[in-house]
């Protein structure tokens, strides 16, 4: 008698430079997985997609590894309306990704069932299932990159709102005098947290010294600014206070509208050590109700860098 063969999936993860490909089972292993860029100067993403997708069955199949696709789940950058499967709106790092009908053209090339939501959303996913969110129920997830992205579990679940918008916490106000943000609102939290504001803001305040004859050179990224912090830097200190007081005012005013039991962090900037969750958690104290903080977790996402492939992935189970 053969043994059964466990349920498998392809997961498929498009970030804005680069697709990360696998085939998965349930319980996260991985029977094959690839990387390829988002963009190539012949294919538009979608040919990216399909042609990765090829490559790592064709991948698992010389390996000899027996194969039992049930179907494919994409998690994608950009915003992405999840009852169509279309890229509803991608900026321009993904050009003429916007209007893409994704699990369309899919299902079309491969014939098996398919799934295609947000990035933040199957990060929520991941983390349910082999993350820090795997005893939650009611959970908030939010991702600290470019931008700032969010999702939200409610009963396990997640909560897409009336379209499937819900969950821009990166867009929630956090000064309400603050400056003008890209969506038409005032001193959104993205403005103070994301990777490239912490960047931005750091190099801002340098310019400033320089003005004053200071030699300050400015910095590339978040990681620097999080680099020179640790090592005591006065103007990284003020930048990271102010993101840490952002972050932790968005979320205090998270959990008393939404009861959650789990908060998790993830995406590049809160790979930055205990120190900033540590920070994180002391500030978020201060500011909500003792009532309703007492029996919330703050975690980093730690589903681990193949999180999205996998949370892409475990949407065949989710809703299968
Ligand atoms: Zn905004």
């Amino acid at each position: 008698m053969t043994k059964t063969l466990p349920e498998q999936a392809v997961g498929v993860d498009i970030g804005g430079t680069k697709i990360h490909i696998g085939i998965t089972d349930r319980s996260g292993n991985v029977a094959a997985e690839l990387t390829v860029p988002s963009v190539d100067t012949e294919r538009r993403v979608i040919g990216q997609v399909i042609a990765g997708i090829r490559n790592v069955m064709k991948l698992a199949e010389d390996r000899e590894e027996p194969l039992n696709l049930q179907g494919i789940g994409v998690g994608s950058a950009g915003q992405i309306d999840f009852a169509s499967g279309t890229v509803h709106y991608a900026n321009d790092l993904l050009p003429d990704y916007t209007g893409t009908p994704i699990r369309e053209l899919l299902e079309r090339e491969f014939s098996l069932p398919v799934y295609v939501d947000n990035d933040v959303n199957v990060l929520a996913l991941a983390e349910k299932r082999f993350g820090s969110g795997r005893h939650s129920k009611y959970m908030i997830c939010i991702a600290l990159g470019t931008g700032v992205g969010g999702a939200l579990l409610s009963e396990g679940k997640l909560v897409r709102g009336a379209f499937g918008g819900a969950g821009e916490f990166g867009h929630m106000t956090v000064d309400f005098r603050g400056p003008r943000c890209i969506c038409g609102n005032l001193g959104c939290l993205e403005l103070y947290a994301s990777g490239s504001s912490i960047a931005r803001r750091m190099n801002e305040r340098l310019k400033m010294r320089e003005r004053v004859g200071a030699d300050a050179p400015t910095v590339p990224d978040a990681r620097e600014v999080f680099a020179r912090w640790r090592q005591g830097d006065e103007i990284a200190e003020q930048v990271i206070d102010e993101a840490v007081a952002a972050l932790s005012s968005a979320i205090a005013s998270l959990i008393h509208i939404v009861n959650p039991d789990t908060i998790v962090i993830g995406g590049g900037v809160a790979e930055s050590g205990e120190a900033f969750f540590a920070k994180i958690r002391n500030e978020v104290k201060r500011r909500a109700m003792p009532s309703m903080y007492r029996n919330v977790r703050i975690e980093g996402a730690s589903s681990g860098s193949r999180s999205g492939m996998l949370g892409a992935a475990q949407q065949l189970w989710e809703y299968s």
